[in-house]
């Protein structure tokens, strides 16, 4: 088959990985020479904080792809916008290469980028790659995208196949080699050493392989462990999933051949990768979630505001609640950038419903936060947590934080693991007050808006 393209630009963003990647796939098979690029985009980093393990994780997984690569990775520090388009042109390529992304901003970028090449008659091809299905390929029997979880995911078992789950055939040894370029350094870049090395996340493909394996020792007990904080019962695999150092379709494959065998704790972790998908398409086909409400006649909640809703929200953020669950789990995010997903639900719960502070606070709180910060899966989860979203919980449900910690910390070992002993701690609500006050905030909104 002729070649369609003489060269290409294979643009890389959240798929720092050379195995069975989309657009890096397509390129390879189209183009006579594929050149490959990552831009530290200006854009982004100008609204993160100075030391962010996000970026030092980025850095490092560059480190791991240009060799990948056959050293053929450029990489730019600048505004995509700019730089895309004017790489294409220096280095005279048909065609740039991506994979889809869900999010508003990044669709606005790729509409600009794909506007400038078009100027100067280059193509830009984009690849479904960060989901199994996305987008409106699964649509209810009502021809519109679904909005509850449950027959999503019936769904998506129904549609997934072999080919859903085949991997895209990536021979790099069809990059034309490339003078090794060193990846710029976190202080090149206007960034701080952060302490990813100290917390046993390895970056990179092969980071994201070794988690893997070391998850499928474990994945068989993964329904009954992974609820309770103090073990090691998740995959951590979310960052790795969040900036494609890990192939969905792998983990995805792999989980569907061990569920068909008969494996529960693998059935359920691939309901997680469902969610996953889920939110996803939320995001794409109802953009207005950032920022509002999915369910309108909640957008005129009146949470708290003013000096107080500052000094609550504070405490929140720093884990001095007097709630030991939630300062424990707040003290973990604040070290490491993660949190146990019971208490993602927990501490979001709290702020939002014992404290009355807006979730679109919290749910920024965790964007500068998370190591596996994602939009789509942070505002949807948040909306769930806060009732105002999709399939979210009732309003009327409210964690009780101290029951939450009966359940889930029986033994004290995770608060004991984060927080200082002996420390008094004073609460700063008190639980039942504040669950009557959030049941009237819920229902003095929804009555406006009947
Ligand atoms: P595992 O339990 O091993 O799950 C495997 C993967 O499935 C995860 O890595 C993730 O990609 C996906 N997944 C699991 N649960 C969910 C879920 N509820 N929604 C969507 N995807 C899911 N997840 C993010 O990836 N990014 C976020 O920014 C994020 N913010 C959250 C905010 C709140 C308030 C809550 C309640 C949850 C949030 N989650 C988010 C979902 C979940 O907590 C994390 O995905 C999970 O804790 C990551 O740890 P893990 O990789 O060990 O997960």
């Amino acid at each position: 088959m002729p070649l369609a393209f003489p060269a290409g630009l294979m643009w890389f963003r959240r798929d720092l990985r050379a195995h069975d990647n989309a657009g890096l796939a397509h390129a390879l098979r189209s183009c006579g020479r594929v050149h490959c690029v990552f831009v530290f985009d200006k854009a982004i980093l100008a609204g993160l904080p100075r030391a962010d393990r996000r970026v030092e994780f980025i850095r490092e997984s560059l480190a791991d792809l240009a060799p990948a690569l056959r050293g053929g990775l450029i990489v730019l520090h600048g505004f995509a916008t700019e730089e895309i388009p004017r790489l294409a042109r220096e280095l005279g390529v048909a065609a740039v290469f991506a994979n889809h992304d869900y999010e508003p901003d990044a669709i606005a970028r790729d509409d600009q980028v794909r506007t400038r090449l078009a100027r100067d008659r280059i193509e830009f091809q984009t690849f479904k790659d960060h989901a199994i299905f996305e987008r409106r390929e699964l649509l209810s029997g009502a021809g519109t995208p679904y909005t509850v979880f449950t027959p999503y995911k019936n769904a998506w078992l129904a549609k997934v196949d072999d080919a859903a789950l085949r991997s895209h055939a990536t021979d790099t040894a069809l990059l034309a080699p490339a003078p090794a370029r060193a990846v710029p350094s976190l202080q090149d870049l206007g960034f701080e050493p952060t302490n990813l090395r100290d917390l046993a996340i390895e970056p990179g493909e092969r980071g994201g392989a070794r988690a893997f394996r070391d998850f499928l020792g474990r994945i068989d007990e993964y329904h009954v462990a992974r609820d309770i904080p103090a073990v090691r019962g998740t995959s951590g695999l979310g960052v790795h999933l969040r900036f494609g150092t890990v192939s969905v379709r792998d983990l995805a494959r792999e989980a569907h051949e061990r569920a068909g065998r008969g494996s529960e704790g693998a059935a359920v972790w691939l309901s997680e990768l469902v969610w996953r998908d889920f939110f996803f398409q939320i995001l794409a086909n109802f953009p207005h979630v950032t920022g509002r409400s999915f369910r309108r006649e909640y957008d005129g909640i009146e949470w708290e505001s003013g000096a107080r809703a500052d000094e609550l929200f504070a405490a929140w953020c720093e884990g001095r609640t007097g709630y030991a669950i939630v300062d424990a789990a707040m003290a973990q995010i604040n070290a490491t950038g993660f949190m146990h997903n019971r208490l993602r639900m927990v501490a979001a719960s709290f702020l939002v419903k014992d404290l009355g502070i807006d979730w679109r606070r919290g749910e920024r709180w965790f964007a500068e936060k998370l190591n596996d910060y994602d939009l789509a899966a942070n505002n949807g989860n948040w909306q769930w947590a806060a009732s105002t979203g999709c399939d979210a919980q009732p309003y009327f449900r409210i964690f009780n934080p101290d029951s939450q910690q009966r359940k889930f910390d029986a033994d004290g070992a995770f608060v004991r693991q984060w927080l200082p002993a002996g420390n008094p701690r004073v609460r700063i609500v008190n639980h039942e007050e504040a669950r009557a006050r959030t049941l009237a905030r819920y229902e003095a909104a929804r009555k406006a808006a009947a």
